[in-house]
């Protein structure tokens, strides 16, 4: 079988790895010179720093993504890993309290820390305990795509404060959606399968090498180590149809690529610009990030990161503790904004002020300290929304003409838009091509934890 893969990120690296095992013939096109998609770095033109566009963070939950990063050999030593869960949490005047996991069975490990948490009273504890273990263990999701996790909050009678120190500083990164707009099916996944997991399953993976280090990069030598043509700096202008079934891809030049399955890895609006007729994918629709780089003549944090509360600062990364002086540039947070529709239409400039006078409430070192440099990395389509009914608007792998299957972290993996989501689902896209048209019934969902 010739197979094409359309789009070299996460997704169709894992779907060329998974057909490359039974098909010799398989190639790779991706638009631009390097592969990693939407996980990347790059210089900064502005600071001349190298920077992410986005800080990678995994838990432990996330198996095929881990098993994809042995696969290509990325470095041992490229994700700090915690042990178990623990996640501090600042207020916006820079108080924590870390929700940590207790060495006991899950879903017990987490009560403790629940209870414990000090930026909520009692009452709102154990509404949150007890809110927290009824989401994870909701049955019959599918009856409540429609309704917004904020919602659902607000029918058990939720403060408002539990939201703002409990669930938006957990959820909004984790779907990159607001909680009045966070889908509910998604944010109970989450819940299930990072926080009452179990200890080791939401330990969060920290990164401490950019993601073209630790994945892109390594996946490019694996790939073509494995028989893959890797033929990245080329966009597949179309894929081409005849009679109903894809039969290649045609490039830029006018050359034509066939294939007997072609694999498409494309975010949903460029899919949708690459096939014959109107499919509608984009309208799941997409949701920014925006993630700011703040570079100080002295270390300003005192953990290697944070949730907070109270304050725009969302989670702050210690970029010199994480990947060390030199791959940091020095001294330098990254900050990330998840749900970042206020964000994206200001300038960098305005942006990175905002958030060092933020910095400067919340980290008490920032004071004495100087700011030497700053720069603004903004994804205005990091991921799609992931509203209320967003599940009925992501496919499975089969695509709309025969010999075409679809992956992407935006299609129905289960996962919100996630690395671990991405590998999936190129695995099940692949798998679907392998096994031929009647592999309708494939799904990208439940292929084991
Ligand atoms: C700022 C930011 C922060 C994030 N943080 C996290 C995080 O902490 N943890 C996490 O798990 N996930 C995170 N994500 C999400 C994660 O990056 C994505 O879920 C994942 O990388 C998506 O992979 P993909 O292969 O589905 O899509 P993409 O990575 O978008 O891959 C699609 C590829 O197709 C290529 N392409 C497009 N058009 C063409 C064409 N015509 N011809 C050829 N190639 C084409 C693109 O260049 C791209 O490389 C973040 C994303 C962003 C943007």
């Amino acid at each position: 079988m010739r197979a094409v893969v359309v789009g070299g990120g996460l997704a169709g690296m894992a779907a060329a790895f998974r057909l490359a095992r039974e098909t010799p013939q398989v190639t790779l096109f991706e638009r631009r010179p390097f592969l990693g998609g939407r996980a990347f770095s790059f210089r900064d033109p502005d600071s001349g720093a190298i920077v992410d566009n986005g800080q990678h963070v995994l838990v432990g939950a996330c198996r095929r993504l881990r098993a994809f990063l042995a696969r290509i050999g990325s470095p041992s030593d490229a994700f700090a890993r915690q042990p178990s869960l623990g996640i501090p949490i600042l207020d916006g005047a820079g108080r924590a309290a870390t929700l940590s996991a207790a060495r006991l069975p899950a879903p017990l490990h987490l009560v403790p820390a629940l209870l414990r948490y000090r930026h909520l009273g009692l009452r709102d504890r154990l509404a949150v305990a007890r809110d927290a273990a009824a989401l994870a263990r909701l049955d019959d999701r599918a009856a409540l795509e429609d309704v917004p996790l904020g919602e659902w909050l607000a029918r058990r009678g939720v403060s408002p404060r539990a939201i703002e120190r409990f669930w938006e500083p957990l959820v909004t990164p984790a779907l990159n959606v607001r909680v009045a707009e966070a889908n509910l099916p998604l944010s109970a996944f989450f819940l299930e399968r990072a926080l009452w997991g179990g200890p080791s399953e939401g330990a969060l993976w920290l990164p401490r090498l950019g993601p073209s280090e630790a994945i892109g990069e390594p996946a490019r030598r694996a790939l073509e180590a494995a028989g893959v043509v890797v033929r990245s700096g080329e966009r597949v202008d179309a894929i081409v149809v005849q009679d109903s079934r894809a039969v290649g891809v045609s490039l830029g030049g006018g050359e034509v690529v066939a294939a007997d399955s072609v694999v498409s890895a494309l975010p949903p609006r460029e899919l949708d610009a690459a096939l014959p007729g109107t499919h509608g994918f984009d309208r799941l629709g997409a949701a920014p990030i925006v993630n700011a780089f703040l570079w100080y003549d002295r270390a300003v944090a005192d953990r290697p990161f944070a949730g907070t509360f109270g304050s725009p600062l969302q989670w702050v990364f210690d970029r010199e503790r994480l990947l060390g002086a030199r791959r940091s540039g020095g001294p330098c947070l990254g900050i990330s904004l998840s749900a970042a529709d206020e964000w994206i239409d200001l300038s960098k400039e305005e942006i990175a002020e905002r958030l060092d006078e933020a910095v400067a409430r919340v980290l008490p070192r920032r004071r004495g300290a100087k700011l030497r440099a700053s720069a603004v990395v903004k994804e205005p389509r990091a991921t799609f929304r992931a509203g209320p009914g967003c599940t009925r608007s992501r496919p499975g792998p089969r695509g709309p003409f025969e010999g075409l299957w679809l992956a992407g972290d935006w299609t129905d993996t289960g996962w919100p838009a996630t690395m671990e989501g991405a590998v999936r689902s190129g695995e099940a896209a692949a798998a679907a091509a392998l096994s031929g048209p009647s592999a309708a019934s494939v799904s990208t969902r439940g292929s084991g934890r």
